[in-house]
């Protein structure tokens, strides 16, 4: 491809509404442009560049048993009622309806469409396992579309979905997938970081997620510093300080007007947080009422609580519930003595409180040294905190740490959830009907894209691994002069029919222009073709994310790019 006929405006600037590099990078290198929220055209090379994500994908889902699919996008409105998806998706399906009336949404996910096909077209036991998977549009009307097309409104999804006799089967193609993925994320030039779902220290997870740790990612992991620990902080546990007991004393009331937050106990009982029992009531969807206990050092962690109670949301209650159950204002309520009985769930921090401080459900009223089962029994123990850095791994007991990460890929077994909702049947070898399982398999590949750039920047520009860079090789041509021409044109005839992808930058701007754009795109290897070089029988080759150049007589140039290439390419296998 030659720049002079490319269509690349390359901002000098950073654009404004750009809050992370990949998506400043990303604008500036003209790979992308803003239609509208969420909704972004790709340029030439960016294109380019996505295009080389999509095709190491496919490679590798081929590689890995994978049979592609093109779904339509416009989905019937009937095709989601089976799994609940068309009210669970309440805000996030675009939906519409045809000139006939009829309901449809744009597709946010296929679980729904491969399940239902699998329905009509496998009979047999023998059919199984397979793999299906496409890559193609999804949208979904994200509440907050930004960081460019790391969360968009449109956007390109490799989804599979794989069906199953067995567990055992599901297991195997799972792992397949998970290998699958690290093959596909250490071939774009990433370095990424895999979390599964179920802790570590359980065993047999169900559910993995890729991720790149990086400052903008918008979930929080956490890992030990010593052993190979890593969860989502949602999902995070960690193991109990040991507190040594203390001999029980008893119970007094102490006055402790206005003083309601952690905060400003400590400082009026003169005494660490830890020596609190928080007391937190929660209402639950049906109207019903839950107590909450944790240490006064530590937070609930809502997810978990979600977990607990079945999937709901759980909120606080409002003050004037707290009156009526606790007997008193928020802020002073306690597990001995609520004036109504709710039931009380513990996390398992408060086995290490002893003599502590509660709220007396009394305003203005707290009650000091209250144990454990003299004073109080919790209708179960549940572990409710949320871990943090500096927190003991459950699994060596190592400092834990904390960093942010951002989803690119995610591996799950679904289970028989949506082959249950559609009523998919095979045959077994025994001619009975049974209902297959299922695997789930996504990688965001605009996202990817994103976070190749996220990764590999540096204060020029991108710095693209070579199998994800819209050019592999630039030629800048610095004098139009007729033997600089030819000599380029050469280079540049010679790589092309080598196979490289390469970009002859010939158009009539000054040199560091060239060079400018050349860094700030990211194209791996630069040659320069110019008067002085060429006097004396020579080309300059520079790696972009070296700063030595090096003289390359004109003959050995084309060999000397071609192993360049080679070897910048063996990097990532
Ligand atoms: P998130 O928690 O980031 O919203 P998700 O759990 O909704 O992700 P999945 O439904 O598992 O995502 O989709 C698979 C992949 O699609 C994600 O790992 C991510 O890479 C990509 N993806 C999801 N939503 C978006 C979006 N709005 N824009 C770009 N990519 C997305
Ligand atoms: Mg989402």
């Amino acid at each position: 491809m030659r720049a002079g006929t490319l269509l690349f405006p390359t901002l000098r600037e950073a654009p404004a509404e750009a809050q992370i590099a990949s998506h400043s990078l990303m604008l500036r290198a003209a790979l992308i442009r803003m239609l509208a929220s969420g909704l972004y055209t790709y340029m030439p090379l960016g294109t380019r560049s996505l295009q080389k994500i999509t095709n190491i994908i496919r490679e590798e889902m081929n590689n890995a048993g994978g049979q592609e699919f093109i779904f339509p996008i416009l989905l019937p409105k009937e095709l989601l009622t089976p799994s609940g998806r068309w009210e669970i998706f309440r805000q996030e399906l675009f939906r519409l309806k045809d000139r006939h009336g009829s309901d449809h949404a744009l597709g946010a996910t296929h679980e729904e469409a491969f399940t239902e096909l699998v329905g009509r077209e496998v009979r047999s036991y023998r059919q199984l396992p397979i793999n299906l998977y496409q890559i193609h549009t999804k949208f979904r009307d994200e509440i907050r579309p930004r960081f460019g097309v790391m969360r968009s409104r449109e956007f390109i999804m490799k989804d599979a979905y794989s069906f199953h006799a067995d567990d055992a089967s599901l297991d195997a193609t799972y792992n397949t997938m998970s290998e699958t993925y690290r093959k596909i994320f250490k071939r774009v030039g990433l370095d990424v970081v895999s979390v599964k779902a179920d802790s570590g220290a359980m065993g047999g997870s169900g559910s993995e997620e890729f991720m790149v740790l990086c400052d903008v990612g918008e979930e929080e992991i956490i890992s030990c510093t010593d052993c190979d620990y890593r969860a989502n902080a949602e999902k995070a546990e960690c193991k109990s300080e040991y507190r040594s007991e203390e001999p029980a004393q008893s119970v007094a009331k102490a006055a402790t007007p206005n003083v309601s937050t952690i905060k400003a106990l400590e400082e009026f009982f003169k005494v660490e947080a830890s020596k609190f029992i928080k007391t937190l009531i929660y209402q639950r969807e049906d109207k019903s009422h839950a107590a909450v206990l944790i240490r006064g050092d530590l937070d609930v962690n809502e997810t978990k609580l979600a977990n607990y109670f079945g999937g709901e949301t759980p909120v606080l209650a409002d003050d004037k519930a707290v009156r009526e159950i606790t007997g008193a204002r928020t802020g002073f309520a306690g597990p001995v003595g609520m004036k109504k009985k709710i039931p009380i769930i513990a996390d398992n921090s408060i086995k290490t409180v002893f003599n502590g401080i509660t709220g007396a459900n009394e305003d203005d009223a707290h009650l000091t040294n209250v144990n454990l089962t003299r004073d109080f029994t919790p209708d179960a123990f549940v572990d409710l905190r949320l871990v943090k850095a500096g927190d003991n791994c459950i699994q060596c007991g190592g400092k834990l740490k904390s960093n942010r990460g951002l989803e690119l890929g995610h591996v799950f077994k679904l289970g028989k959830k949506y082959t249950e909702a559609f009523k998919v049947t095979v045959l077994d070898e025994a001619n009975k009907d049974i209902v297959p399982t299922m695997g789930c398999y996504g990688i965001g590949v605009n996202r990817t894209l994103a976070a190749v750039i996220e990764q590999h920047h540096d204060e020029k520009g991108i710095v693209f691994p070579i199998s994800v860079a819209p050019f592999e090789v630039s030629i800048a041509l610095l004098d139009t002069d007729g033997a600089i021409r030819e000599a380029a044109e050469r280079i540049y005839n010679e790589l092309r029919a080598a196979g490289a992808d390469v970009l002859l930058d010939d158009r009539n701007e000054r040199p560091g222009v060239k060079f400018n754009d050349a860094d700030l795109i990211g194209i791996p290897i630069r040659i320069t073709v110019g008067k002085r070089g060429i006097a004396a029988g020579t080309v300059e080759l520079k790696l972009r994310r070296e700063k030595d150049k090096a003289d390359v007589p004109v003959a050995d140039i084309v060999a000397r790019t071609l192993e360049l290439r080679k070897k910048l390419f063996q990097e990532l296998s």
